[in-house]
C-alpha cells in the first residue's frame, strides 16, 4: 500500500470508529525528506489517494491541488525535532475532554507506559500556529503522545499503523479516566509499580517445554 493509501484507510477507520468526526483529525506519514499529509477540508472517509498534499520538512507544497492540513506545521515541528515517521492528531471525545480540564493524564493504567506515562497537555494556542506547534513538541518529549488544551489529542509512530494505534490507546486511558471519575477517584500507579512493569516487561516469565 503506499502511503497515501495509508492515509486513507487510517483516514477511514478513524471515522469508523468515530475517533474522527468528518474533518476534525489529520494524520501524516514521513518519507524521507518528504511528508505526505491529509488535506484541509475533505472528511477523512472520504479521501482518495490522489487528494493528500505533498510537503517538504520547511512546510513547501511539493505536490498536490489541494491544501494540505491547517495542522501540517505541527505535523512538520515533529518530524523535525524526533524521529517520528508518522503523526496522528484526533479530536477524539475523551482526550478532548481530559484536555479541556486537566493538565496532564495520570497513569492509572499499566498500558499508559506504551506512550511514555504521564501524558502532558500542551499549552492552549491557536490552531494552525507556530506556537501551538512548540507547544505540542515540548510535552510529546520522550513519549509518543501528548494532548493539547481545549483542541485533542496527538500521537506518533515509526509507521503510520503505530501512530494510529497509540491514538486509539490514549483514547482508551482518557475514557478509563474520565469514566473513572464518575464512580469513584482512580487510582495512579507509583512509579514503584510502573519500573516493576517495566521490568516484568523486559524479563518475561518462560513457559518450559516438558
Ligand atoms: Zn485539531
Amino acid at each position: 500500500m503506499s502511503l497515501r493509501e495509508q492515509l486513507c484507510a487510517y483516514g477511514r477507520r478513524a471515522v469508523e470508529l468515530g475517533l474522527v468526526i468528518g474533518t476534525s483529525g489529520n494524520l501524516s506519514v514521513r518519507d524521507g525528506e518528504r511528508v505526505v499529509v491529509t488535506p484541509s477540508g475533505v472528511a477523512l472517509d472520504r479521501l482518495t489517494p490522489e487528494q493528500c498534499p505533498v510537503v517538504d520538512l520547511d512546510g513547501y507544497l511539493l505536490e498536490g491541488d489541494l491544501l494540505p492540513s491547517s495542522e501540517t506545521p505541527m505535523h512538520l515541528a515533529i518530524y523535525r525535532a524526533t524521529g517520528a515517521q508518522a503523526v496522528v492528531h484526533t479530536h477524539s471525545v475523551f482526550s478532548t475532554v481530559v484536555a479541556t480540564t486537566m493538565t496532564e493524564l495520570p497513569p492509572v493504567h499499566y498500558n499508559a507506559l506504551l506512550l511514555g506515562g504521564v501524558v502532558k497537555v500542551a499549552e492552549y494556542a491557536t490552531y494552525g500556529t507556530d506556537e501551538l506547534a512548540a507547544n505540542v513538541r515540548a510535552a510529546l518529549e520522550g513519549k509518543r503522545a501528548a494532548l493539547m488544551a481545549n483542541h485533542g489529542g496527538v500521537t506518533v509512530g515509526a509507521t503510520l499503523e503505530e501512530a494510529f494505534e497509540a491514538t486509539r490507546l490514549l483514547e482508551w486511558l482518557c475514557e478509563v479516566y474520565v469514566r473513572g471519575l464518575s464512580v469513584g477517584t482512580p487510582t495512579v500507579l507509583t512509579e514503584e509499580q510502573l519500573a516493576a512493569v517495566v521490568e516484568r516487561a523486559v524479563n518475561p516469565p518462560e513457559f518450559p517445554r516438558r
